[in-house]
């Protein structure tokens, strides 16, 4: 039987729904919005589009946003006190620099310079410092692990006592969300497993997974053999294999492959993420709402 197909188009969408309505309701009671500012430093057409994104995004469900564009050759201390303006800046409520930065600014220190309450994105020592204590010392969890056990939990698999096999170990993905599911909680409680380019026997660990997550970027690494019957299948992995023509535009656009071979894994999967339309839609819709959540902090205080 063919896979239930997840479609994180689907639930990012219920998400900013219910974000929309969260922000009109706190726009009315207290007469404040969310306020995310996004700093683009150069015309990396990528980073263009992934800030054009969030911008858009944020609008949509009725943000304070702010697109701050700098200049490829911005000095590293110029960087640092628009990041300080932000920081102090009580309408805005997350501050995000988009990576990758230009070689002569060292984006550690533009990264650690957030301050941890609008590190929105969850890159700052601190906040990932208190995503892996866990409990009530979270303040936000790094967005697209947060978008992953999202669509686990919407799509009704039990976590809880379930054997999590995560492929990858980046600071940005694979840590974060094995770290994520192995805390002691709802949407989480699982017994963890990252295997990684170090692992020997990559296959044996995969197929033991009820779920498995899988983030290396490497297309089709994950072949159908290796899925466990009725396992969930979350495949992270975004890899351009080539271009073809828009049937829309005409334009040349990305052909996109996960690193799972997706029409065969279907065939043996109980659940799957597309490539697209899979984990990418919930990355955007994550970060929206840690600017939501920072706001609301703010109105604890
Ligand atoms: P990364 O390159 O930083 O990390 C990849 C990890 O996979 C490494 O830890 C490495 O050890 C492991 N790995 C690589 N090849 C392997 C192999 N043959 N066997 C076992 N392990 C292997 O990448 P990343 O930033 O974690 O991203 C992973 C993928 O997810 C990429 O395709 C990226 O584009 C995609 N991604 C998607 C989103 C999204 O929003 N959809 C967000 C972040 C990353």
């Amino acid at each position: 039987m063919s896979a239930k197909i997840i479609s994180g188009k689907e639930i990012a969408a219920q998400i900013r729904e219910e974000l929309r309505k969260e922000v009109a309701g706190m726009k009315e009671k207290y007469g404040v919005v969310p306020g995310l500012v996004t700093i683009l430093v150069g015309k990396n057409p990528a980073s263009v589009s992934y800030v054009t994104g969030k911008q858009k995004t944020a609008h949509e469900l009725g943000f304070n946003s702010i697109q701050d564009d700098q200049p490829e050759d911005i000095s590293e201390e110029d960087l640092l006190s628009i990041v300080d303006k932000y920081n102090k800046d009580p309408k805005i409520h997350g501050v995000l620099v988009q990576l990758p930065l230009p070689g002569h600014i060292n984006e550690k220190k533009i990264l650690n310079a957030i301050t941890p309450d609008k590190d929105v994105d969850c890159f700052h020592p601190v906040n990932v410092g208190r995503m892996m204590i866990g409990g009530d010392e979270v303040k936000f969890l790094p967005c697209t692990p947060a978008g992953i056990q999202e669509l686990i939990v919407r799509s009704g698999y039990e976590t809880s006592g379930a054997e999590v096999v995560v492929v990858g170990r980046s600071n940005i993905v694979g840590k974060p969300i094995a770290n994520i599911m192995l805390q002691k909680g709802k949407g989480a409680n699982a017994t963890v497993t990252v295997v990684h380019t170090g692992t020997k026997n990559l296959e044996e660990h995969c197929k033991r997974a009820d779920i498995l997550i899988v983030a290396a970027g490497v297309p089709g690494l994950v072949k159908p053999e290796w899925i466990k019957p009725g396992a969930c299948v979350i495949d992270v992995g975004v890899n351009r294999v080539g271009e073809k023509k828009s049937e829309k535009t005409g334009r040349m656009i990305p052909i996109l492959k996960g690193d799972v071979d997706f029409d065969a894994a279907k065939e043996i999967a109980g659940a799957i993420t597309p490539v697209p339309g899979g984990v990418g839609p919930m990355t955007i819709t994550m970060l929206m709402k840690n600017t939501v959540k920072a706001m609301k902090d703010t109105l604890k205080s």
